[in-house]
Formats: structure tokens, C-alpha cells, sequence
């Protein structure tokens, strides 16, 4: 793992990964400079995403270590779990939230700027395209990342709902078997398409998916070993 720290924000330090460099070189001869402002809007979109999570994580008192970007998405490394199942829905909806907001938000301005037929052709041609490409790039966070199931935003909202009846550790197991699930989806899909980033996204859910279970079961045999355990950290995309 190696990650670069660029600068603070609200506090909390703000990585990228050594990885995630990659993507404007690629985006740059994909594209020309239009790639380059799509990763750095995307970049940013993401880092709004996390931090949004994270000042409401630090507003229930969680301790949130840093946000540290890759190239698939971001995470924000907290070190305890929130209290309650309540917290835990809040501090996984503000990421979405954030996405959903700038949405509304920028829509109409954007529409009435580029008209109807560049705003809904999203493409990397021509700068307006580009700009209507930008403003998709958000809803599509917003729906990826409410997607009911591990490593999700969608998936802690539902063990959220999930704790509530069961365990903690029986509502991870039911969200992180969904996230499995929607990971063989998409590693399908993407084999049949041949679309090979689709394989890796799959991959990612996958593991991040197993990680948090494993996470929580460690977690929880701390507890039961030494009474109460906040030794874990924890990723949240
Ligand atoms: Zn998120």
C-alpha cells in the first residue's frame, strides 16, 4: 500500500494511492485534456463524497483516521463502529446525500446553459459534451453507491435496518452475502461484455465485501474475549 498525503481538509488528511496516478496519463492520451478535467471532476466528486461521510462519522464522536483515494472510488478509514444502528444510516446516507444535492443542484443551471441535446449526450468530443459527461458522473455515484449490498454505501444502510431485529454480526453476513452477489453479477456481466474494468470493480466488491465480514467477526471476538474492543479499522467507501 502506498498512498501519497495531499493536503487536509476540515482535519482530516486526505491520501491518494500510488495507483490512482495511472488515470490521468490514461485519460490524457484516451482524451486530451478533456480526460484530464473528467478524473480531476470525478476526483473531486468522490472526495466530496467521502468527506461528507466522514464530518458526520466525527459529528457522532467516531474518530475518522483519513480518506485515501484509488482508482476505482474512495474510502474513509474510521477506527471505531457508530454506537448505534440510527448513526451508522446517517453516516452512510451523507455520502449519497452529497452526490444527490450537487445533482439537483447543478441540473438545471447546466441544462439551461447546454440545451437538451448536449446534456443528455454525455461524451468526451467536445467540451460541452464533456461538461454534460461531468454532471452524469454524479447521479451514477449516487445510485452505485446506494446499491443495497457490501462494500456499498446501500449495503450499512440495510444492516442499519437489518440490526435493528438481528445481530450485528447476522445483519453484516445478510449484506455482505448480497454484496457477493452483486459482485458475481457483475463479474458475469463484465466477462460477457468483455468489459475488463467491470471484472475488476466485481473483483473489489468481492474482497472488500469479505473484509468487512471478517472485520466484524474479529471485532467481535475481541469483544468477547476482552469485554468491549475498538481495536478494528474500519474502510468505508
Ligand atoms: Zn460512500
Amino acid at each position: 500500500m502506498r498512498n501519497v498525503k495531499l493536503f487536509t481538509l476540515f482535519g482530516i488528511p486526505l491520501y491518494i494511492h500510488i495507483t490512482f496516478l495511472i488515470l490521468p496519463v490514461l485519460f490524457y492520451f484516451n482524451s486530451g485534456p478533456k480526460g484530464v478535467f473528467l478524473v480531476l471532476f470525478v476526483f473531486a466528486c468522490v472526495t466530496l463524497h467521502e468527506l461528507s461521510h466522514s464530518l458526520t462519522a466525527r459529528h457522532y464522536g467516531v474518530q475518522v483516521r483519513g480518506i485515501t483515494l484509488f482508482p476505482i472510488g474512495g474510502v474513509a478509514s474510521i477506527t471505531s463502529y457508530p454506537k448505534k444502528p440510527g448513526q451508522e444510516f446517517l453516516i452512510a446516507l451523507a455520502g449519497p446525500m452529497f452526490n444527490i444535492i450537487f445533482t439537483i443542484v447543478l441540473f438545471y443551471p447546466l441544462y439551461r446553459l447546454l440545451g437538451p441535446d448536449i446534456m443528455f449526450r454525455p461524451s468526451l468530443r467536445t467540451w460541452p459534451n464533456t461538461f454534460a459527461y461531468a454532471f452524469w458522473i454524479n447521479p451514477m455515484l449516487a445510485i452505485f453507491n446506494l446499491l443495497p449490498a457490501f462494500p456499498m454505501d446501500g449495503g450499512r444502510i440495510l444492516r442499519s435496518f437489518l440490526a435493528r431485529r438481528l445481530t450485528f454480526r447476522r445483519a453484516t453476513e445478510i449484506a455482505v452475502g448480497i454484496g457477493h452477489f452483486f459482485a458475481l453479477v457483475f463479474g458475469i456481466a463484465g466477462i460477457l461484455q468483455g468489459n475488463i474494468m467491470l471484472v475488476v470493480i466485481a473483483i473489489f466488491i468481492y474482497m472488500a465485501a469479505s473484509s468487512e465480514e471478517f472485520q466484524v467477526e474479529l471485532m467481535e471476538n475481541i469483544k468477547e474475549t476482552m469485554g468491549d474492543g475498538d481495536s478494528t479499522s474500519i474502510n468505508r467507501p
